[in-house]
């Protein structure tokens, strides 16, 4: 019963949704990405852009003067926080700082007035909602039962580097009779380890990106929460919990998860977006080695799965506006030489193939994209000894260190960012390429400098254009077609 009923709230949303955009032709743009992969700078630089005439040559309609002008317009959605961006710009610009990340879901609406290609003066809104990436990891959770929830992710944590990363929770689990009467101080242990094990899978070092329940990292206002409070357990996937026991226990907060966490995301925030942009840094993933790209290539397959879950009824297919696009986006591209950019697009390319091949997706179109919404580099050519080695210029962010070196937010210098390799199979099996490391450092430091904003000139009265690598790309497969 309760699944009719949610397919019928469902479906009455998704005609409100159909009878809005009759009258008024809206995209619901949903922007994800794990934690830091780049979502508040990607949508602070799009709205900036589209609002102020960004230097977007590859944005067709924008490129040719047929869209007259674009704002911001009140959000429909009363329940979901704004999009903060007039702050998030201002700490981009004035304080060249980065502004702070996405913890939750937000919204922000913008009006485009634009020409059609066939002359008409037309409107589009675009809806820009921003979640974390973690909570779309969640949703093949719906299609799970506890035990097969419990299976796959103790397999998994018994796996290459996982194993180590998991010690503490798997001696914990060792000591858990699944059959042993419920216990609080027990679960609590048991939840409180899985989670440090998971948050320590997100470290650089590792760079995971397999990683549910996503509120476990990401509670929110759930927080201690029994709804959050379970871990996974050593049953059989097609086993069935007796009454009372720690086993039941444990399933019942899971499925309270479900219910209290991703049936209510999926209804009134996945289930009504038109398109998807996933933003993944995947240059901390190639980084970090073969096992994180793994990890990021079964990531990609579970949210392309996420993309086909509940489109079962009529109505459902007939009303709900559904994902027909879908852009995955390496960002942060500006830490490489524009040299490596269609690389970096390359392999992405490679892991979203292995990922669609596993995945039952259809229907959408799946397209990848190097990007770089704020670039805070430029390039040139740096003299080294008889060489002249392309680099590229940055002000690294106070306090970051390289080579012994500790910078102080002011001074700008040149690295010199490995080349990415032209294929996968270099990359999984570690021997062509060990990591992006600054070509002059004599002890390799494979971790990326983090560089400030960068610096804009202003003509007077005006507001500066930020600088972007294939923004404007990404733009177009993602709302171009609906300027036409
Ligand atoms: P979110 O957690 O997905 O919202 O990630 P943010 O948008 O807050 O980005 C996380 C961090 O990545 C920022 O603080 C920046 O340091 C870095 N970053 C994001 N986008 C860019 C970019 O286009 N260029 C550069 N150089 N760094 C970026």
């Amino acid at each position: 019963l309760s699944e009719l009923v949610e397919e019928a709230r469902l479906s009455a949303r998704a005609l409100l949704d159909y009878g809005d955009g009759l009258f008024n032709p809206t995209v619901r743009l949903g922007v994800t990405g794990l934690s830091r992969a780049g979502k508040t700078v990607f949508i602070t630089a799009l709205v900036h852009g589209l609002t102020r005439g960004g230097k977007f040559p590859v944005f067709e309609s924008l490129a040719t003067g047929r869209i007259a002008a674009a704002r911001l317009a009140p959000q429909p959605d009363d329940a979901v926080p704004r999009f903060a961006y007039e702050q998030h710009l201002a700490t981009l610009i004035d304080e060249r700082r980065w502004p702070n990340s996405t913890t939750d879901i937000s919204e922000l609406r913008l009006v485009i007035d634009y020409q059609r290609t066939s002359g008409a003066d037309r409107k589009l809104t675009l809806d820009i909602v921003d979640y974390p990436g973690e909570w779309l990891l969640d949703l093949p959770l719906l299609n799970k039962s506890y035990e097969e929830w419990s299976a796959e992710s103790l397999a998994l944590s018994r796996q290459g580097p996982r194993a180590t990363i998991a010690k503490a929770f798997l001696a914990h689990l060792a000591t858990l009779a699944p059959t042993a009467p419920e216990n609080e101080q027990f679960t609590l242990t048991a939840a409180k380890l899985f989670t440090d094990y998971l948050r320590a899978c997100r470290d650089e070092r590792f760079a995971m990106s397999l990683l549910p329940p996503g509120r476990f990292l990401m509670p929110g206002n759930l927080g201690g929460s029994p709804a959050l409070t379970f871990a996974p357990l050593d049953v059989a996937a097609d086993g069935s919990a007796p009454d009372g026991t720690l086993w039941a226990m444990m399933k019942r907060r899971y499925e309270a998860y479900k219910d209290v966490v991703v049936r209510p995301f999926y209804r009134d925030h996945f289930a009504r977006l038109d398109r998807q942009i996933v933003l993944v840094d995947a240059l901390s993933a190639f980084n970090a080695g073969p096992e994180a790209l793994s990890d990021l290539e079964a990531a990609l397959a579970g949210i392309l799965d996420s993309f086909r879950i509940g489109r079962s009824s009529i109505l459902s297919t007939l009303f709900r506006p559904r994902v027909d696009r879908i852009l995955f986006a390496a960002t942060k591209a500006d830490h490489l030489h524009h040299l490596s950019h269609d690389r970096l697009e390359d392999v992405l390319k490679q892991i979203t193939r292995k990922a669609l091949a596993r995945s039952e997706l259809s229907g959408a179109a799946v397209d990848v994209v190097a990007i770089a919404a704020v670039r805070a580099t430029k390039e040139a050519l740096v003299q080294q000894g008889r060489d002249k080695l392309p680099s590229i210029l940055g002000t690294p962010v106070a306090g970051e260190s390289a080579n012994g070196e500790i910078f102080d937010g002011e001074t700008e210098v040149a690295t010199f960012p490995g080349d990415l390799p032209t294929n996968l199979d270099g990359l999984f099996t570690g021997g062509a390429f060990t990591g992006l490391s600054s070509a002059t450092a004599d002890k390799a430091d494979y971790r990326f400098l983090k560089f400030r904003p960068p610096l804009l000139s202003r003509e007077a009265g005006t507001e500066p254009a930020l600088p972007h690598i294939r923004l404007d790309r990404a733009l177009q497969f993602l709302i171009g077609d609906r300027l036409q």
